[in-house]
């Protein structure tokens, strides 16, 4: 029951017991057995109650009206989230109430408009760590190393494209379940636990790990953070994962490089040194001796000089240094050339020299003197890997049809097995059978190469077979 209805029913039963008195009073001035005097008093009760009853009424009419208005006013501002003053007539009864409600609501909504300051900055903060939030991730995403985040219980919470592929899962099916879950990889997990357990102490190391990608083992650097909050508790741990396969072989390879390079100038070196040493102390005593000891000095020492020539060409085509003279050049003659140079070779190993060339009239832009250098480098292995009485037998040809030149050298030699061929163009790589039959520094076939695809964007070619021979060819494209 509402007070304004409380009021009324009191008023009511005021007037009432007002209405009643006057009645009384009234009925008991108007009985005939009376005196004078004590109906007078009768009647002045009478218009007492009377009266009183009607100022009842009005006191009543104002107070309910006063407070259904407040009632009123409250439920509007309710309504409409507005919390404003109460308003009543001035020096109203009421007012000893609605003083107090009005400071009361003055305070709320001082309360309320630094709540919603409060919210409406919160709003603005909540946005822009979200923006940023999506920044970080983002940058996370775009990086092409693994990055993987987790919360301090160990469940992941971010992964970019290279961790999914790495690591062999799915970020919509794995966020927030833990990573013993997700990674088969045991290790991985275990050092993201180590670095998550370590806390602080442990907030940043690098660790090698190997993980096999597509059945071929890789080698990452493991980089863990620990993420620590503002009060100094772990957050999670970022681990990002960067594959430095390839910069480990590039290291092994230039180790291996630098040990071969030595032992292959040590070799002639040493030949050299031994041979002037004898002679010095007078060991070749007559003139035949000494001729014999001056031939292998000159031989070893230009296997010496070739050997640097290779080495530092290799180098510069491969740094990018090298220079490049390209003109019209003619296959057929650079071939023919070469065949005069090698011919006294083949005469004293009783090796066929036969050549089928295509008459000079098409042109590869090329630098002369490299496509020399790649001619007589294969065309004199085919005589050094081809024992007495064989054949070797070099063509040169145009396709038409494709616009290339294209040089050939077919050998009845001792053939390269299918477990070599993948090797022989790599630096310092002899087929280990071979070593006896010829002196070589495994260098020739990887300048071929270099200088064919590298420098010229021909195409270098080999077929064999193990103690039937071999064909080497290449393509450069006409002009
Ligand atoms: P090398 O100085 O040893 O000849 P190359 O780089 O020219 O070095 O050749 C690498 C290896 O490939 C050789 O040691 C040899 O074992 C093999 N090889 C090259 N050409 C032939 C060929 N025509 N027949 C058989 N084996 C060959």
């Amino acid at each position: 029951m509402t007070i304004a209805k409380r009021l009324g029913l009191a008023s009511v039963a005021l007037i009432s017991l007002g209405a009643s008195a006057a009645y009384y009073a009234t009925i008991m001035a108007m009985r005939g057995y009376q005196t004078q005097a004590r109906r007078l008093d009768y009647l002045v009760l009478a218009l007492v109650a009377a009266l009183a009853s009607l100022l009842l009424v009005l006191f009543w009419r104002s107070v309910h009206q006063t407070v259904k208005s407040i009632s009123q006013q409250l439920d509007r501002m309710v309504k409409e989230h507005q919390y404003g003053l109460v308003m009543i007539e001035e020096g109203h009864e009421l007012a000893q109430i609605t003083g107090p409600l009005n400071r009361f609501l003055t305070l709320v909504r001082g309360d309320i408009n630094h709540l919603q300051e409060e919210s409406r900055e919160l709003q603005i903060q909540s946005r822009i760590a979200d923006a940023e939030k999506k920044n970080a991730e983002a940058i996370i995403i775009s990086i092409t190393d693994a990055v993987v985040v987790t919360n301090r219980f160990d469940e992941l919470i971010l992964a970019n494209q290279g961790a999914e592929d790495l690591l062999g899962f799915k970020l919509e099916h794995s966020l927030r379940k833990n990573i013993d879950h997700i990674m088969q990889d045991g290790t991985l997990v275990r050092l993201i636990r180590e670095t998550r357990s370590g806390g602080r102490s442990f907030t940043r190391k690098v660790v090698e790990h190997t993980i096999d990608q597509k059945a071929q083992p890789k080698i990452f650097n493991v980089t863990l953070s620990c993420v620590m909050t503002a009060q100094g508790e772990v957050a999670g741990v970022v681990a990002v994962l960067h594959d430095v396969t390839r910069e480990k072989e590039i290291a092994q390879m230039k180790t291996d490089f630098v040990s071969n390079v030595s032992h292959e100038l040590r070799t002639p070196l040493s030949s050299i040194k031994a041979y002037v040493e004898m002679l010095v102390d007078g060991e070749a005593q007559d003139e035949k001796t000494r001729r014999e000891f001056y031939d292998t000095i000159a031989s070893e020492a230009e296997r010496l000089s070739r050997l640097i020539d290779n080495i530092l060409n290799i180098s510069r085509i491969e740094s990018g240094v090298v220079r490049v003279v390209r003109e019209p050049v003619n296959l057929t003659e650079v071939v023919k050339h070469v065949l005069d140079v090698l011919a006294p070779q083949a005469k004293a190993k009783n090796i066929r020299l036969a050549d089928r060339l295509v008459p000079v009239t098409h042109q590869v832009e090329a630098d002369k003197d490299m496509i020399y250098q790649a001619v007589l480098n294969l065309a004199s292995n085919a005589l050094k890997y081809t024992p007495d009485g064989g054949t070797v037998s070099v063509s040169t040809d145009i396709d038409e049809r494709r616009g290339l030149a294209v040089f050939e050298v077919t050998d009845t030699g001792v053939g390269i097995s299918p477990a070599d061929l993948p090797h022989i163009f790599d630096k310092f790589y002899r087929v280990q059978s071979h070593t006896k039959m010829a002196k070589g520094t495994g260098l020739g076939l990887t300048l071929v190469k270099h200088i064919i695809e590298t420098v010229h964007g021909g195409k270098l070619a080999v077929t064999s077979e193990a103690g039937r021979g071999s064909t080497f060819s290449f393509e450069l494209p006409v002009l």
